[in-house]
């Protein structure tokens, strides 16, 4: 047997916890012995989950012993993996990111444009034809319909849709809303978090042209929870973008229900750049960034094009 750590990216998000529990079977079936870890706290709404199905959480772990082989899931990016990594033995990456990376030797990739790291492990089982338990299953519709936030999300393609059609039959979960809504609700739920943890609960750092930029999204059923403690959130993003040395940093609130992203600006520099990228008016530090609930899809975009001319 051939051991095998499986890791998601750091933030963790349900995709990329969940991705990894069932990347882990999925493995274990292919003759690996596989151990699962995260490089985080769990979120409210992955907790929820995993308290549901019965399924005990990972390990976290951040760096491994040189040499120690790896499957990533849901990243691949130096940034989003393992502190040493350059150290590890990547042997798989399955995801659903743009590829920035390179490995010494040949590995197993599956890389594809569709909306969660589940799906195409759904897609790997089905060609595989191994026997799945309902948990995995589950886990499966689950993360289709967080990363998508119930189809919602532009980064949903039509066979996201198929799929979890199919999971649907499966599982004989059959209303969707209602598997997902307490999920959302859980994953809303941040009144007791200190500030910078609001910030930083679902976050990215990006590498824009040489330009350092940080990125959190929360996505949230109760928008008035962050825009009401928007002083101290202004704080704490002032905090962020001096300590970890950023040129840019954004803090969106994506209303899973109504389908809108009110941005949190923190000051004039930003909001020029806000401006003049998402053609809106930077008003009390918000700015309404209309429809884009994929920062993947329709923010990053648009900003690395901007700072790649700027
Ligand atoms: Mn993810
Ligand atoms: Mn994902």
């Amino acid at each position: 047997m051939i051991d095998i750590s499986v890791i998601g990216h750091k933030v963790p998000d349900t995709d990329c916890v969940l991705s990894a529990i069932i990347a882990a079977d999925y493995l274990s079936k292919k003759g690996y012995n596989p151990s699962i870890y995260m490089q985080g706290e769990l979120n409210k709404e992955t907790e929820f989950l995993l308290e549901q199905l019965n399924i005990p959480k990972p390990e976290i772990k951040t760096s491994f012993e040189a040499g120690t082989r790896m499957c990533l899931v849901d990243h691949n990016e130096d940034f989003q993996a393992p502190d040493n990594i350059s150290e590890l033995d990547i042997a798989w990456v399955i995801d659903h990111h743009k590829l920035n990376f390179t490995t010494a030797t040949p590995m197993y990739a599956r890389v594809e444009p569709i909306c969660s790291t589940a799906s195409i492990l759904y897609k790997m089982y089905k060609e595989a034809g191994f026997e799945v338990t309902k948990e995995i299953w589950t886990m499966m519709l689950a993360c289709i319909l967080s990363d998508s936030l119930l189809f919602r999300s532009a980064t949903t393609t039509k066979e996201d849709i198929v799929l979890a059609e199919e999971l649907k039959q499966i599982t004989g979960i059959t209303d969707l809303d209602a598997f997902a809504m307490p999920m959302f609700h859980a994953k809303s739920d941040l009144w007791d978090m200190e500030i910078e943890k609001v910030i930083k609960y679902d976050y990215k750092e990006f590498d824009f042209n040489g330009k350092k930029a940080g990125i959190g999204t929360l996505e949230t059923t109760n928008p008035s929870y962050a825009l009401g403690r928007k002083s101290e959130i202004l704080t704490g993003l002032e905090k962020i973008k001096s300590d970890d040395n950023l040129d840019f940093i954004l803090l969106s609130v994506v209303d899973i229900i109504w389908e809108k992203n009110t941005s949190i600006v923190l000051d004039w520099v930003d909001s020029e750049i806000i401006e003049t990228v998402f053609d809106t008016k930077v008003e009390n530090n918000l700015a309404d960034l209309k429809n884009r609930l994929s920062r993947k899809k329709q923010v990053v975009p648009d900003l690395t094009n901007y700072f790649s001319k700027n």
